[in-house]
């Protein structure tokens, strides 16, 4: 492109709080007034570039899709090796049936599509924390996928620790293994309740001021932008691979947290093509229901077979508003956001299977699921939904399911065989206060 910006600024969605660079917003995580950060300007994309990007390598769509969001935070050759680990792995789309394409975002080292952001998330951190000497800790809390991608992106990686808090007995059990058994600088702390309980006490961690100056804390959720933004590319490479450029995707986007789905409409607003986005939800139904309803009524979280969707109160569903200027209206015209059943979930996975031979995991049941109703409506459009996990790491749902056995990938068999390491604690954030002093003080 032939502009760069030399420094982005983000401002708190609270308004609270002075405005950060990127390497600020990456260190502290969430603004000091609890609100979450979003960017001061909406960069556009260069229209040249996007009309050229089949001819454009992953690494540079990846650099060119972040680099405005960084500045000069990070030197050119730094970034671009951060953006080069951070993607070395296949992000293909692939046809199922004439009007659906699935982009496979489970190639990386936990197969799930968390992968990409810890680990540009990780490189960044380890790159801002070069020179001081103090120990960042970072706090995260999962429902199943975060865990395990944060734990891999960040291991080894020096200064740094890792302690995930997951609700005990609501993980798959190769989730769990993958966030119990690395060891090191990892540490998974097994929370008697509930996601929304593991995140309320990594929120109150953060407010803690008694830590302040003593402690260095910072998250890898979806809220850390470092995490969030690139998240973006996924959408570019499945543009880039979209061979119908005259009839931009319909997006169909498994959601949870909102951080994927609200990436995408960040690179939309930037101008990548794409007809409209579905927020493809599970039982825990926020923000289905606020689009019927207009009011934001977030229930207690109940369990899923999407169990990384599992969550209702969405994080960066306050982005997705900042995005569209807070007016419904704006927001409508692009995202469409629907509620899919469990049993729905396993007709479709089963469906699926044996009408295109595909085998899809829960989350992308739900997302295939909702792509298709609106397909229904709308037989001359086509989309995209995004498989967000592969179906091994379900396959105590799946296999019943469609009466076969879903091949094993060798490195899953092995991290099954190791040994579970996790603490249990209570749902309260005393028990983590508990642990935080024990540990590092
Ligand atoms: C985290 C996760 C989601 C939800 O993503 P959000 O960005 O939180 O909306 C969907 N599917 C899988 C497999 C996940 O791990």
């Amino acid at each position: 492109m032939g502009w760069r910006l030399r420094i982005m600024t983000y401002y708190s969605l609270h308004q609270n709080s002075a405005i950060a660079s990127f390497k600020q917003a990456t260190l502290l995580g969430q603004a000091p007034d609890k609100g979450l950060y979003f960017p001061a300007i909406i960069p556009a994309f260069e229209p040249k570039w996007l009309k050229d990007i089949e001819h454009h390598s992953n690494e540079a769509i990846a650099f060119e899709t972040i680099q405005p969001f960084i500045g000069d935070e990070i030197d050119k050759s730094s970034l671009q090796c951060i953006v080069q680990e951070t993607i070395n792995f296949p992000i293909p789309l692939i046809d199922v049936t004439d009007q659906i394409a699935v982009l496979e975002l489970f190639h990386g080292p936990t197969h799930a599509f968390k992968d990409v952001g810890a680990r540009f998330m990780s490189r960044c951190l380890g790159y801002f924390t070069r020179e001081t000497h103090q120990k960042a800790i970072v706090l995260v809390a999962t429902s199943g996928d975060t865990g395990g991608a944060v734990a891999h992106g960040f291991y080894n990686v020096e200064g740094v620790d890792v302690l995930i808090l997951y609700p005990s007995g609501k993980v798959s059990a190769v989730q769990e293994k993958q966030l119990t058994t690395l060891g090191k600088n990892i540490h998974a702390l097994e929370v008697d309740g509930t996601f929304d309980d593991c995140q309320q006490m990594v929120k109150t961690a953060f407010a803690d001021t008694s830590f302040t100056g003593k402690l260095f804390l910072t998250s890898a959720n979806s809220i850390n932008v470092a995490r969030w933004l690139p998240q973006q590319i996924y959408y570019l490479l499945a543009w880039k691979q979209w061979k119908n450029k005259s009839m931009p995707p319909v997006f169909s986007v498994p959601s949870g947290n909102f951080g994927n789905i609200c990436a995408g409409m960040l690179a939309f607003l930037r101008g990548m093509p794409a007809h409209r986005f579905i927020a493809a939800c599970n039982a825990n139904d926020t923000v289905p229901s606020f689009m019927e309803t207009n009011s934001y009524q977030p229930k207690p979280a109940v369990a899923t077979l999407s169990n990384a969707m599992d969550v209702s109160d969405p994080s960066n569903f306050v982005r997705i508003l900042a995005l569209f200027h807070q007016s419904q209206e704006k927001l409508r015209q692009v995202l469409s956001a629907v509620r899919i059943s469990d049993e729905e979930t396993r007709t479709t996975l089963r469906r699926v299977h044996h009408s295109t031979g595909y085998t899809l995991d829960p989350h992308g049941a739900v997302g295939y699921l909702a792509l298709e109703r609106y397909l229904n409506e709308y037989p001359e459009k086509a989309g995209i939904f995004l498989e967000t996990a592969h179906p091994i790491k379900f396959y105590n749902v799946v296999e019943p399911v469609i009466n076969s056995k879903v091949p094993m990938p060798e490195s899953v068999k092995g991290v099954l065989e190791l040994e579970k390491k996790s603490v249990m604690v209570e749902a309260d954030y005393l028990a983590l206060k508990a642990y935080l002093i024990r540990s590092y003080s």
